[in-house]
């Protein structure tokens, strides 16, 4: 069989099990999985020694290029997608907006341009602002690869909130044609009182976000979203979950039987409220805030157990200097934080090296479960014969301290900045083509191929 690349004897993580094998490559896809395996032609061979190989890693959750309070995040889609590669990332979904002019399959397509030089393979969630207006361009959507629908349960001051009645409407509608439904859940009416509370008591450093978005104006709404999904038997998806109770509500949900998934960020499970308290805490700011040691800790078990299905960054940078401005004004700062390049290695050095996760259950939440669940596996998400050869060599001895100026991402600033991480990619492919070797880039400016996606795995 002739290979274009074989990389040798890695701790090959497929599924549930881990095995010590090789990886042959060919036009693009996974040919081979197995022991010693020859390419007699094949041009070159990656020793993968003492490393694990596992799939490319997704990102289901960024924010490229996402006008934000005035500006606009600071990482594009070559930016952004490049810094993923460092973190062995080959697919993003991010987000599609119409503008109020515009339909949503016109914004699928101008956003696609927009994303022309990522150099990883992309899909967007497409975002709705209201449902009922919009619904007679889901299935268009759906035609183009769009198969989820991101919604707000919070944003009513910004007109970015679906109201309950369309939010049930779109879960009934989006769930019959087989999408799915993803939520940022947040209580409108708390934040907006209590936003308005502090502001008045002159009440605008950081140090006062999470009091205004506490901890029960996330779970209220979970709750709420949950059941509305159950009765409109909706496929749902919670985004970035924060809290404790989220976790157990999560937990109860998929126990009632509804179509149900949940995801959090290594933001919350990596740091607490404290950070606000630092000298220029406002750097950390993001929605939903930060939170405290048992939403951490109850985060970790929800990954352990299983309760939550995947991990993304969230992904939303900004350079100091666009966050200073609002230095004093947790109102109006752009909220949001780097994170695709950081995710597989803080996860690996937090999670599997202090044994919190297996290696086995760490590629499932960054890999298997987002493409099982937003419709890209098994071409993406696996290492299966015939699929698409998007491979990371993953080498767990590897370390780095974090300081911005180490890393890719288009911002001085890095929320770990002095931490030390074990484990991150010597090797990356996208559909079998090399994309970092030890630490260069060696991938293209727009090589990344828009992933139509399917409805249902
Ligand atoms: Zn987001």
């Amino acid at each position: 069989m002739k290979f274009d690349y074989v990389i040798k004897g890695g701790k090959v993580v497929s599924g549930r099990e881990t095995f010590v094998g090789d990886i042959g490559i060919g036009e693009g896809k996974i040919r081979a999985v197995g022991k010693d395996l020859k390419g007699p032609t094949s041009e070159r061979t990656y020793d993968a020694r003492d490393c694990y190989v596992m799939p490319g890693i997704i990102d289901s959750h960024t924010h490229m290029n996402l006008p934000v309070s005035g500006t606009v995040s600071s990482d594009n889609f070559f930016t952004g997608g490049r810094a993923g590669v460092h973190g062995g990332v080959t697919t993003i979904i991010d987000f599609t907006t119409p503008e109020p002019s515009q339909s949503l399959p016109e914004a699928i397509k101008s956003r696609k341009e927009e994303a022309m030089d990522c150099p990883i393979d992309f899909s967007f969630h497409g975002t709705l602002y209201g449902f009922d207006s919009k619904k007679p361009e889901i299935q268009e959507a759906i035609k183009l690869g769009v198969t989820s629908f991101k919604f707000f349960t919070a944003y009513g001051e910004s007109n970015r909130r679906t109201p309950d009645g369309e939010l049930f409407n779109a879960f009934r509608e989006i769930g019959e044609l087989g999408g799915i439904s993803m939520i940022h859940c947040e209580n409108d009416e708390i934040i907006r009182h209590r936003r308005k509370e502090l502001s008045s008591s002159g009440k605008k450093t950081i140090e006062y976000h999470p009091e205004s978005r506490p901890d029960f104006s996330e779970s209220e709404a979970v709750g709420k979203v949950i059941h509305l999904g159950k009765k409109a038997s909706g496929r749902l998806h919670l985004a970035h979950l924060t809290t404790e109770e989220s976790v157990e509500l999560l937990r109860e949900g998929k126990r009632s039987g509804i179509d149900l998934s949940g995801e959090t960020c290594p933001q919350y499970l990596l740091m607490t409220e404290t950070a606000y308290e630092e000298e220029n805490g406002h750097r950390y700011a993001a929605t939903p805030p930060l939170r405290q040691d048992a939403d951490r800790n109850a985060l970790w078990s929800g990954l352990e157990s299983g309760v939550i299905n995947s991990i993304a960054t969230d992904h939303c940078p900004f350079q100091n200097k666009q966050k200073d401005e609002f230095k004093n004004d947790f109102l109006n700062i752009p909220q949001g934080l780097p994170g695709i390049e950081t995710m597989s290695s803080l996860i690996f050095s937090e999670g599997v090296r202090r044994d919190r996760l297996s290696i086995e259950r760490m590629v499932e939440l960054i890999s298997t479960n987002p493409a099982k669940r937003f419709g890209l596996h098994p071409d993406k998400g696996s290492l299966t014969v015939g699929t698409d050869a998007d491979v990371v060599v993953f080498d767990p001895n590897k370390s780095k301290t974090i300081e911005a100026k180490n890393l890719h991402m288009n911002t001085d600033f890095n929320p770990y900045t002095g931490k030390t991480t074990y484990g991150w990619p010597r090797f990356v492919f996208s559909r079998g083509t090399p994309i970092l070797e030890d630490d260069q880039f060696v991938g293209r400016r727009g090589s990344g191929k828009w992933i139509s996606r399917k409805l249902k795995d």
